[in-house]
């Protein structure tokens, strides 16, 4: 196995050699750095990887901050998975150090774990039940409800009206500026409740953080002679001077395409970041705020996700907001029908592949995008009659 612990590799694997590149892939995250690793190792092509960002590794991106904390700029990203090939894979770039998410929310003054777990309702209600009478309490306050249709229906059918607005009608108001009632089922969806104690948030059975961070292993990904970064490097201004045969496109598929059928619309999130001068803010890496009295939605605090010792501690706020960039797709039935129109163009056109969370309009966990990418790249191997080396 490689030594990740060595100094990190230059970002510009090849800055002379041919104009002409086998594939110009836009978008340094993880959709294009995993095909840009793969189509160069793999296939022996030569790939230009652009980014309009100055840095690598999208918005997985994390870097040290003043203090030497190592923060995520884009709010923080936990790495899980049950895919065993995807960690695998990811396994060839970095060591990896145990952690196992788990978040607290901020109700009625107290820090309750969330998912809502046998713990959160014994607190909140002064209770001792187990985990039988939580169940018991639980299916005593859900609300029966006829259609489930939005994710206010999800979560009063599940744990009634009351928790419904303790935990999840502030915070998902202020997260889409929508009301739950307003909102498609799936998005609340995701959220479990338990009985028992069990108090992490994902229930994955790869649950690692990268040992250096994900930064340093999308530099130990892209370290390929066959590898060209440019950063700073917006597709519509490159694509001007550059040669290059296929395309794999990983940003927005409606700029694509010029916003033909109007702009997709997205939930966009602002981020304040701070450094403060205590050892420790809060007891675990996320403390969800649902009430509206607060603006923010949460705050990260880094210390947690790393393992870092330092006397001082770096934070994250995140504001959530209608306008910047693009976070979150909003999951409405009209916006799918957008989408859909655009996936039809982007099927019919030659030569590019659109990959990646925002050329393809959902929310991806980071591992479905190595998955999606990984797949993309098996049928590119096997369309030019090439065994897809491991
Ligand atoms: P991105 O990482 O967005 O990369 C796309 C890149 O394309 C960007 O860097 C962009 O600058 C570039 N680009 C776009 N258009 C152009 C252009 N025209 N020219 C040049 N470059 C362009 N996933 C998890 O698994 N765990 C988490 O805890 C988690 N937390 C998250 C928290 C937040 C706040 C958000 C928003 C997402 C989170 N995710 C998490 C999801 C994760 O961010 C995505 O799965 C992952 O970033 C998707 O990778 P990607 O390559 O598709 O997109």
């Amino acid at each position: 196995m490689r030594d990740f612990d060595g100094a990190a590799p230059a970002y510009v694997g090849r800055t002379d050699g041919p104009a002409v590149f086998d594939y110009l892939i836009v978008g340094a995250g993880f959709a294009g750095s995993v095909l840009a690793e793969r189509l160069a190792a793999g296939l022996d092509k030569r790939v230009l990887l652009i980014d309009r960002r100055p840095h690598i590794g999208g918005n997985a991106y994390d870097h040290h901050d003043d203090a030497g904390v190592l923060i995520h700029r884009y709010g923080p990203h936990i790495f899980h998975t049950n895919s065993q090939p995807v960690a695998d894979y990811l396994s060839r770039f970095t060591k990896w150090r145990p952690y196992e998410h788990r978040v607290l929310a901020h109700v009625d003054g107290q820090l309750v774990p969330i998912p809502i777990n046998r713990t959160t309702v014994n607190r909140l209600y002064g209770l001792d039940l187990d985990e039988a009478g939580v169940a018991e309490f639980l299916k005593s306050r859900a609300e029966p409800v006829a259609e489930v249709r939005t994710s206010e229906d999800v979560v009063v059918g599940a744990v009634g009206r009351e928790l419904y607005e303790k935990f999840f009608r502030g915070y998902t108001r202020k997260q889409w500026g929508l009301d739950p009632s307003d909102l498609d089922k799936a998005v609340t969806a995701r959220v479990p409740t338990r009985t028992n104690d069990d108090d992490r948030y994902f229930g994955d059975s790869f649950q690692n953080m990268p040992l250096h961070g994900f930064t340093r292993m999308f530099e130990n990904m892209l370290d390929h002679p066959n590898i060209t970064i440019r950063l700073g490097a917006d597709f519509r201004d490159v694509v001007r001077d550059v040669r290059y045969r296929n395309l794999i496109f990983t940003g927005p598929v409606d700029e694509y395409f010029e916003y033909r059928f109007g702009k997709l619309p997205y939930r966009s999130l602002t981020f304040r970041h701070e450094t403060v001068d205590q050892e420790w803010f809060q007891p675990v890496a996320v403390v969800n705020y649902p009430g509206e009295e607060v603006p923010h939605t949460r705050i990260t605090e880094y210390k947690h996700l790393t393992g870092q010792t330092n006397p001082r501690t770096s934070l994250t706020y995140e504001y959530p907001s209608a306008e910047g960039d693009p976070y979150y797709p909003i999951p409405r039935a009209e916006n799918a029908a957008l989408y859909r129109k655009y996936q039809e163009l982007a099927d019919a056109t030659p030569n590019v592949h659109f990959v990646g969370r925002l050329a393809t309009y959902r929310y991806y966990n980071m591992d479905q995008v190595v998955a999606q990418a990984l797949a993309l790249y098996t049928r590119i191997a096997k369309a030019e009659g090439a065994v897809a080396e491991g």
